[in-house]
């Protein structure tokens, strides 16, 4: 297995032994923070390159460069505050929201600075649009949830066209059938499940290209993880999805290529497959055999 000289010598076995929680993640070194694997893909709907992200004086994010491909599920996995829902959140701006936050780097989106001059953030987040942990539905009914965004950004032309968007975006949330006859209701009222497909429903309703998840399953039974995971799979063919996930099984189901992130390194990055069966990095190969968490 790899090793890497001077930093970590790890044997293959070793899981059986020591208790993830008694396992002392190690220190490594500059060099070998370097990504391991091809953070490139031929077809990139997103490329990101040395993105630097800090809260005030803290780095959260160091160097960080990674493509989403074109009708790919990007995941993004490691322990909780290596940095995946910063790096995430840079790729709407939604890191603007923080006032002690600061974002570094090339981030471009087909080809464009997402960070240049006279870039409008709420076309943007209307272009990469963002599902929370949290399902947030309006306070409004199912319907005004999912047509609010419509008229805001103008896109149907009259009543017919704005209800045609409601049930398309509902389709493809695979929430239609549950909810076409309580349309007036309040969105609040569904269950945890519904609710997220909801704010799916309204994230697809704005025409995105990209659709970020930052932890879209973990506030959710397991029928409505597994119906939002294979959902995920539908979309890929419309969008890119770049999902924030802590389930390595999840990641494992849903995504083509996944980024391992420590301590604000992107530590490897590769085909999904790949990294769960074969790591190249010891850390990747430590935390994906749940040496630490
Ligand atoms: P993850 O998503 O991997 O759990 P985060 O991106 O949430 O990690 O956090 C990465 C690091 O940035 C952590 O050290 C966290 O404490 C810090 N951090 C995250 N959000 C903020 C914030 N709004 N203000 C200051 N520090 C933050």
């Amino acid at each position: 297995m790899n090793t890497i000289p001077g930093d970590i010598e790890m044997r293959a076995g070793e899981a059986d032994v020591i208790p993830a929680d008694e396992f002392e993640v190690p220190e490594i070194s500059q060099d070998s923070r370097e990504t391991v694997g091809d953070y490139t893909v031929p077809d990139p709907k997103m490329v990101m390159r040395r993105v630097n992200v800090y809260y005030g004086e803290k780095q959260a994010i160091r160097e960080v460069s990674l493509d989403m491909g074109t009708n790919e599920v990007l995941a993004m996995i490691g322990p909780s505050g290596c940095g995946k829902s910063t790096f995430l959140r840079c790729l709407n701006r939604m890191n603007d929201t923080i006032p002690a936050c600061r974002v570094t780097g090339e981030l471009l989106l087909d080809g464009e600075n997402i960070y240049g001059k006279g870039v409008d953030e709420v076309l943007l987040r209307a272009r990469v649009g963002m599902v929370f942990q949290k399902p947030n539905p309006f306070p409004k009914s199912v319907f005004e949830n999912v047509a609010y965004g419509p008229r805001l950004h103008g896109l149907a032309k009259d009543a017919t066209e704005l209800e045609e968007i409601v049930v398309t975006s509902l389709k493809k949330a695979a929430l239609w059938n549950e909810v076409k006859d309580i349309l007036e209701q309040p969105g609040t009222g569904l269950s945890g499940g519904q609710q997220q497909r909801l704010c799916i429903a309204r994230a697809i309703s704005i025409n995105p290209e990209v659709i970020l998840m930052d932890e879209p399953c973990s506030a959710l039974d397991p029928i409505s993880t597994a119906k939002i995971e294979e959902l995920m799979d539908e979309l890929r063919e419309q969008y890119s999805i770049g999902i924030v996930t802590h389930s390595m099984q999840q990641a494992a189901r849903v995504s083509q290529r996944t980024a391992y992130f420590h301590l604000g390194d992107l530590i490897e990055v590769g085909e999904t497959d790949q990294m769960f069966t074969a790591p190249r990095h010891p850390l990747t190969e430590a935390y994906i055999t749940g040496r630490f968490g």
